[in-house]
């Protein structure tokens, strides 16, 4: 295995290359709220059925990711994981797209739906792991490996998809990978924890790109050892990204995990878990806005936060008032060159038509 996107510590260790991470502290869509008389005069009722009169004016449908906050999923018109939304982006008759989620998903559903207009609520929800690695980059590290497959987590911009070969999810990720003809080189990034758990399940060598998003790189092995220690007969939910999924895996090896109440999930599988399971406590690995979702589908199972902090401030900045300026104003429009939205189209539809097994 070699790894990409990497630089060395006074030490000489080899660590991730430290990348500037957005800030959503100060954005125009906060200021703009903020600054708007109108709906400084609107309770969230208002909001609300302000919401559902401007989608139908609009001819618009609303789509959440499973990390919005509470109110944002409640007023959505479909709540999922990113393929789930692609796939929603790419079916929908609806004029308008309204994506409360972070930029690269809408931008996904730019490239897939051209003939819509996909409007994000806050135009500067960022991803600290899109942001990890660039197109040149990938180019370069492409250079180093002639006739190596590159496969990319969905959460990279645009042009980083533009020169993929395939993008996958945290949902089909094993299955993008086994689809790769054997022989080849295969290039994973950004993701280096998803990276490792997709080579250990689909049995394929990868080279790695150490990317990682600052939420799920956050779990630890001791915070787990810790809730399954106050919580005994626990399930254990851990989302592939979490930065603890490989260690944990070693610590199920070892018998201190219990294997068989141990489920790695995407957020999609999170969901499907919370609707058939039975187990009275469920300990979720993942960004906290998951809990709503899973509590919403099943409430004789106590679902508890593996960690209170896992918050996405990317996430998190979408908010009611800012999804009806965004319906009012028609802002912020997203757009991606043609030219680059027709290389990345490639990527995203093997992604698009991978359903997981
Ligand atoms: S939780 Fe992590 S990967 Fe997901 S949008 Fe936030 S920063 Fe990006």
């Amino acid at each position: 295995m070699s790894i990409g996107g990497y630089a060395h510590d006074a030490s000489g260790d080899v660590v991730p290359r430290s990348k500037a991470r957005p800030s959503v502290v100060h954005t125009d869509a906060t200021a703009a709220v903020a600054a708007d008389a109108e709906i400084a005069q609107m309770s969230e009722a208002d909001l609300l059925a302000g919401i559902d009169r401007l989608r139908t004016e609009r001819d618009a449908v609303i789509l959440a990711h499973n990390y919005q906050i509470p109110a944002v999923q409640d007023l959505a018109d479909f709540v999922g994981d990113s393929l789930q939304l692609s796939q929603q982006a790419a079916a929908t008759d609806k004029s308008v797209i309204v994506f409360c989620g972070v930029h690269f998903m809408a931008e996904t559903a730019a490239i897939l739906s051209p003939d819509k207009t996909v409007l994000i609520p806050d135009a500067e929800a960022g991803c600290s792991l899109a942001a990890s690695v660039t197109a040149d980059e990938v180019i370069a590290w492409r250079d180093e490996h002639p006739g190596g497959v590159v496969v990319s987590y969905v959460n990279t911009n645009a042009d980083v998809k533009a020169v993929s070969d395939y993008c996958c999810t945290s949902a089909n990720a094993i299955d993008v990978v086994r689809s790769v003809p054997e022989g080849r080189d295969i290039l994973f990034l950004p993701d280096m924890f998803l990276g490792l758990w997709a080579e250990r399940e689909s049995g394929r060598k990868l080279h790695l790109w150490l990317g990682e998003c600052h939420v799920h790189a956050g779990f630890r092995p001791e915070h787990v050892l810790e809730a399954l220690d106050a919580h005994p007969g626990s399930d254990l939910l851990l989302h592939p990204e979490c930065g603890c999924v490989s260690q944990c895996m070693y610590h199920v090896a070892e018998g201190d995990i219990p294997a068989d109440r141990t489920h790695v999930l995407s957020t999609g599988g999170m969901v499907r878990y919370a609707q058939t399971t039975e187990v009275p406590v469920a300990i979720v690995g993942t960004e906290t806005g998951m809990l709503h979702r899973m509590r919403a589908e099943n409430q004789r199972t106590d679902f508890l936060p593996l960690s209170e902090s896992a918050v996405c401030e990317y996430m998190k900045t979408i908010t009611v008032p800012k999804v009806y300026r965004s319906l009012r104003d028609m802002v912020d429009v997203v757009t991606v060159p043609a030219d680059v939205a027709d290389k990345a189209r490639l990527a995203i539809d093997r992604m698009v038509a991978t359903v997981p097994a």
